[in-house]
């Protein structure tokens, strides 16, 4: 059986490994699935991870779990017994299991702390017996029908995994900083520090980023001690996420994404999706007079007195400088972070499937309704680069189902296999 090695273990990881459970128990073919992360299931979502201290929430429904939307389209005539099999794993069992599903749904549904949301994601790795190798993902090379990866443990020792598929999940390394200064934090640095109660006191904050990294930071800073904070995005204002029926069933629905043109599509990430706070983060930051927002790309840092001060950029205007005590670089992940960790051999094959060097565009063109690279032999899933192509929700927490069916479908080569079971109802 194909092997599929998962970079990391966050939702999409334990969405990809749960529905192979499913469709194994069920009788049908799947691969095996092993997950190499270095922290613990669900590693983001706890401070150690580096992106939020764990205390903040999460921005979407814990209902959009691992098995949403729960309309499988994996094979026909197994859908539903599919469906129904992914609902052992779902938020609502998870707290049914814990005694706390009654009191959940009489406070109103509340969306979860982050590290609630990674004790969920390790509750469906212990029932499902998660094949979870410890360690970092440090090489990635070609190998004759697959991928050779090389994993080092924590005490640095590596080791090296044959896979004939991979799927690379996350967003990269948040101790990455703007400028090596003492006043600018990466969002590491900054999650750290609030943790400890240790962020410097500061008058004048800057948060640079207009995303969800960046949502959770400015929540955070408010409750200490500044005069002023500033949230610093390159759109005209910070637009609160769409959260209507009709915009988030783009997410939950990818089927009607493609009919869309390219500009469309741009318009509605844009809207929903980039430079958006969450309602929730937006109404506690619209209350609080210290609060504001600055229209520009960061293009310069430079040392000013005991703080610094930022250049920024906007196209029909002159650069403006501001000068803060302290800033905070929460400009979020970085799209192509695993490249570092493709060899010549590796990154050329990608070149040659993607037709030229590799470029975020060329790659983000690529995305085949797989969620990996078209026209690689071994595949390579990058479902959080196949938002334009294939669908905004896949690269974030929006259809875990759907992204598990489209990874898993490749594998479900054998029509005799598909249907050899009868079908359990008769819907789809
Ligand atoms: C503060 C914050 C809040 C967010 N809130 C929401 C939300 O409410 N709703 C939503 O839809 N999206 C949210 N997002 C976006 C979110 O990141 C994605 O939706 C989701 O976490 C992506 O899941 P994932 O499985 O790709 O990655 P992650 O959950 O980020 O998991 C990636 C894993 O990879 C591991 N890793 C990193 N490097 C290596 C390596 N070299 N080798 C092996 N493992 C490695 C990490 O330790 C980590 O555990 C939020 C993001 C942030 C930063």
């Amino acid at each position: 059986m194909d092997r599929l090695l998962v970079v990391g273990a966050g939702p999409k990881a334990m969405a990809v490994a749960a529905k192979a459970h499913v469709l194994r128990t069920l009788g049908l073919p799947a691969p095996d699935v092993t997950v190499v992360e270095p922290h613990a299931v669900g590693g983001n979502w706890l401070a150690t991870g580096g992106w939020t201290d764990g205390r903040h929430q999460l921005g979407t429904s814990p209902e959009k779990d691992l098995g949403f939307p729960y309309h499988s389209t994996w094979a026909r005539g197994h859908n539903q017994a599919i469906n129904e099999a992914m609902m052992a794993f779902s938020w609502s069992s998870f707290l049914v299991e814990r005694g706390t599903y009654a009191e959940w749904v009489d406070r109103g549904r509340p969306s979860p702390q982050h590290n609630v949301w990674a004790k969920y994601l390790q509750w469906v790795a212990r029932k499902i017996d998660l094949d979870l190798v410890a360690g970092s993902v440090r090489k990635i090379s070609a190998a004759a029908d697959g991928w050779l990866v090389t994993v080092a443990d924590a005490d640095g020792v590596t080791s090296e995994i044959d896979a004939d598929q991979l799927m690379i999940t996350g967003p990269g390394n948040s101790g990455r900083a703007l400028a090596d200064h003492p006043k600018v934090l990466s969002i590491a640095e900054f999650w750290d520090l609030a943790g400890k109660r240790k962020l410097p006191v500061s008058s004048r904050a800057a948060v640079i980023g207009g995303g969800e990294t960046a949502g959770s930071a400015m929540d955070e800073l408010v409750r200490h001690d500044v005069l002023t904070v500033s949230v610093i995005s390159p759109g005209a204002t910070i637009y609160t996420r769409g959260e209507s029926y009709f915009e988030n069933s783009l997410f939950s629905d990818p089927a009607k994404w493609r009919a869309l043109s390219i500009d469309e599509r741009r318009d509605v990430m844009r809207r929903c999706d980039r430079g958006v706070f969450s309602v929730r983060v937006q109404e506690s930051l619209l209350a609080d007079n210290r609060v504001h927002h600055l229209q520009g790309r960061v293009v310069r840092v430079a040392e000013q007195g005991d703080g610094v001060s930022l250049t920024l950029r906007n196209d029909l205007r002159p650069d403006q400088q501001h000068n803060f005590d302290l800033v905070v670089d929460a400009t979020g992940g970085q799209a192509l972070w695993f490249l570092d960790l493709f060899d010549a051999d590796a990154a050329d094959l990608v070149e040659l499937a993607i037709g030229g060097p590799i470029t975020q565009a060329r790659l983000e063109a690529s995305m085949g309704h797989d969620l990996a690279v078209d026209g690689l032999d071994a595949k390579l899933y990058l479902p959080n680069l196949a938002g334009l192509a294939q669908g905004p929700g896949f690269p974030n927490l929006s259809c875990l189902g759907q992204l598990s069916d489209r990874v898993l479908a490749t594998t479900a080569t054998s029509p005799v296999a598909v249907n050899a079971e009868p079908a359990r109802s008769g819907r789809p």
